[in-house]
């Protein structure tokens, strides 16, 4: 049993500063029907262009993902797409009033509570759950210790190794079996990193996260310099990433590991499974 299709009940508009230009952007979630799949449109621009959530519609997998094509582009879906992987939403047009989606608050806690505010609708028709059905990896040929590996099995599981030498955060490794309830309790509240160090030079170029210390697991030399929501809260990220980079394919069956990989390994694998996925 794999479930019915969802959209929401309600559209959704939410507003927010966004992530690299600090400017505010209003954003709309707004129900669709079945077998439409997750599409993404630019409203401030003529002719409002769209496109699918899919792998080959990334153009950018520099800090963030971002889909479009040359003459537009939409930043920083992956914690948006994650959230809607975890509560399996299949169908939704997101909408756009500028070139990213707002920031929320670095993880994907913030979408949940607005789709869930919003409630999900159960249409009449499956899910598509396509299978992982032989392995398949990546390498990053530039660091012989970062990989992707996808294999077959059952439900929808990924691990994750985040290894570094920095003696704040150490090495961290984590595996969970995504369903919408680990999904919520483990993944969902998980922030992304900063260096302190980076940030201060962020912030010296005009670019500074918002400005905001909470939306980010942020590391000093000696130690984390603000309140942790888990203590692992760097690799649980690192899965909700994948969760949200992997949604580009829809709801997935099979196992994922992850080793020092990053958006750009995650849309490589994505781009290399959709040839065979069942
Ligand atoms: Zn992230």
């Amino acid at each position: 049993m794999k479930g019915f299709q969802q959209t929401l009940q309600n559209k959704i508009a939410i507003s927010g500063q966004a992530l690299h230009s600090g400017k505010m952007v209003t954003m709309e979630l707004i129900p669709q029907p079945v077998d439409t799949g997750i599409r993404f449109c630019r409203v401030d621009l003529p002719n409002r262009p769209a496109l699918p959530a899919k792998p080959r519609n990334i153009i950018d997998t520099t800090r963030n993902i971002a889909l479009g094509t040359s003459e537009w582009r939409i930043h920083t879906i992956e914690h948006l797409m994650a959230a809607l992987h975890g509560l399996k939403i299949d169908n939704l047009l997101v909408t756009v009033d500028g070139p990213e989606i707002p920031l929320g608050d670095g993880s994907a806690q913030f979408f949940v509570e607005k789709i869930r505010e919003a409630g999900l609708a159960v249409q009449d028709k499956p899910r598509k759950v396509r299978k992982i059905t032989k392995p398949v990896w990546v390498a990053d040929g530039t660091d012989p210790r970062s990989y992707l590996i996808a294999l077959p099995g059952e439900g929808f599981r990924i691990s994750y190794c985040f290894t570094s030498d920095h003696k704040v955060t150490g090495n961290q490794f984590a595996q969970y079996l995504i369903t919408p309830e680990t999904f919520l309790k483990n993944l969902a509240p998980a922030r992304t990193i900063a260096f302190w160090r980076e940030l201060e030079a962020l912030r010296k170029q005009g670019l500074a996260l918002g400005g905001n210390m909470e939306i980010a697991v942020v590391v000093g030399e000696e130690g984390y310099l603000n309140q942790l929501r888990f203590a692992d809260e760097i690799v649980r990220h690192k899965i909700l990433d994948l969760l949200g980079d992997l949604y580009l394919l829809g709801p997935l069956e099979g196992e994922i590991i992850g080793v020092r990989s990053g958006h750009k390994l995650d849309i490589e694998l994505a781009l290399k499974l959709e040839d065979q996925l069942e």
